[in-house]
């Protein structure tokens, strides 16, 4: 630089060494930090060869039960403690044959990628920097994936909850005007009305309690007999609570429960929401990703008429945890519903406190990390019609497995393969407390890891295959797992009979 005013200033002499936190040695920090990257490319590497899951010793857990450290230890033995008693005690969901809830598998390339965030340790609350860009980036994706027009907003957050939650909050404004964000709902005399399956996942009550409405509010659909919410009977409700001095205001729609993978009928809900002036979202957690493959894509017809789309990238999307979002076709509304003047937030034409609005002004977090990061370069690195593979073969995988338990005969589907998740059971007496020690001794064992849920009142061995290292022969081996623990337990019963 010419400017003599303006010349970048000579470097300072050693930092106080008492101060920084900079290692002495940066050539010994770096061989050690090769060495815990090699580490977790192994475990990646060899994460068949493990077991899905083990119960952590109780050495391991008085591990973490110290006082805090006062004084330093080396990485490398810090790091040991992580090989030792963290690494081989986790839930295992990186692993093909974890099928527990609905867990994504995460990538190599993600775990890359957050490292990078981690050393450029950006703060995306706001300001003028790249990283915001590429998030925007990353929401100009989605809108064209989903259909949604240029004035949809959208930001990272923790996950579905979080997002269930900012929909609730920005519908409740567009219902009753951004002067309730001062008084409250309570102070408009409003009752509000929100409506979701009996299968909708519990984020939705809780987004209705944290939001002050209450979970009251929420008002449980019934299900038809394909699993989806029945449109008669919502519509139904709707109209009686009218008469009943309520004011609906929140159709929650579900593209993939979580108990048996349905998707609702989104085309309709579209056209009832329509005709009753309500707020549209879709809880696609998983399944709105599902736009992503080519078989799937049709199935969410009606997604695109959203007013607002929760979902996840870490789990369908393959991105590690956590990394959700939420998408607000209204983005004006959305940034009313948040954005919160503050001297020290003040906005500039130039400098670093351009580029106002600012992710900040559309969600209840200031700082934020770079979790659009690893989601842009595992959008980039494999594309989207990999992902989308990856995510039809776990469909694929969930069908193979429906279809063998359908010709074992000690094996029973308990609900039909809509898309990635499989509900069965072991036949038998007790049949309920059989199932659940069967899950409970498949995850001991390492061997598969499923969990369970209620199907028609019957306990349920439920296996979701969210994991694009999931293969058929992983289905087989945990079929085979499966049908030799249930074998034992009957002709344990058997034997309990004779005697
Ligand atoms: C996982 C899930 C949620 C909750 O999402 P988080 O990312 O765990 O907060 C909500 N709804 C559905 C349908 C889910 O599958």
């Amino acid at each position: 630089m010419d400017d003599p005013i303006l010349a970048r200033p000579k470097p300072p002499a050693e930092p106080d060494g008492a101060q920084s936190l900079d290692p002495q040695d940066w050539e010994a920090l770096r061989t050690q930090g090769h060495r815990m990257l090699d580490d977790m490319l192994d475990y990646l590497e060899g994460i068949r060869e493990r077991p899905v899951w083990q119960p952590a010793p109780e050495a391991v857990r008085r591990r973490f039960d110290q006082p805090l450290p006062r004084h330093p230890s080396d990485l490398e033995s810090v790091h040991e403690v992580f090989m030792e008693s963290v690494l081989p005690y986790a839930l295992g969901n990186a692993h093909p044959r974890f099928m527990g809830w609905v867990h994504g598998g995460g990538t190599a390339v993600g775990m890359l990628a957050e490292m990078l965030a981690a050393g450029l340790n950006a703060n995306l609350g706001g300001r003028d920097q790249a990283p915001i860009a590429l998030e925007r980036q990353v929401l100009h994706w989605m809108r064209e994936l989903f259909g949604f027009p240029t004035g949809a907003s959208g930001l990272f957050v923790t996950g579905t909850s979080m997002a269930n939650f900012i929909a609730v909050l920005v519908a409740r404004t567009g219902a009753l005007g951004p002067a309730v964000r001062a008084r409250g709902v309570a102070a408009t005399g409003t009752r509000l009305r929100a409506y979701a399956s009996a299968s909708a996942h519990s984020s939705l009550a809780r987004a209705l309690d944290l939001s002050g409405i209450g979970v009251d509010a929420l008002r449980i659909i019934p299900l038809d007999h394909r699993h989806q919410m029945d449109i008669r009977a919502l519509e139904a409700a709707i109209v009686e609570d009218r008469g009943a001095g309520f004011t609906p205001f929140f159709i929650a729609g579900t593209a993939g429960t979580v108990d048996v993978g349905a998707i609702d009928n989104l085309a309709e809900l579209a056209d009832v929401a329509q005709r009753q002036q309500l707020w549209f979202h879709v809880d696609g957690a998983y399944g709105a990703l599902g736009m992503l493959a080519a078989d799937i894509a049709p199935r969410l017809a009606g997604l695109e008429r959203a007013d607002s789309i929760a979902f996840d990238f870490h789990k369908w999307g393959q991105v590690p945890y956590d990394a959700g979002f939420v998408m607000v076709r209204d983005g004006a509304l959305h940034h009313d519903t948040f954005a919160t003047p503050a001297p020290y937030l003040g906005r500039g034409q130039r400098g670093m406190a351009s580029g106002s609005p600012w992710p900040c002004d559309f969600g209840p977090d200031l700082s934020r990390g770079f979790r659009a990061l690893k989601t842009w370069f595992t959008i980039s690195v494999y594309g989207a019609d990999h992902l989308g593979q990856a995510i039809s073969g776990c469909c694929a995988r969930a069908r193979y497995l429906g279809g063998r338990i359908e010709t074992e005969p000690e094996l029973e589907l308990l609900a039909p393969v809509s898309l990635n998740i499989v509900c069965f059971r072991y036949r038998g007496d007790a049949s309920d407390k059989l199932n659940a020690n069967i899950v409970a001794d498949l995850q001991e064992s390492g061997i598969a890891a499923p969990s369970t849920t209620t199907v028609g009142g019957q306990l349920a061995i439920r296996a979701a295959i969210v994991n694009h290292r999931t293969a058929d022969e992983d289905m087989d081996i945990f079929i085979e797992a499966t049908l030799g623990i249930g074998r034992r337990y009957s002709a344990r019963n058997w034997r309990h009979h004779d005697e």
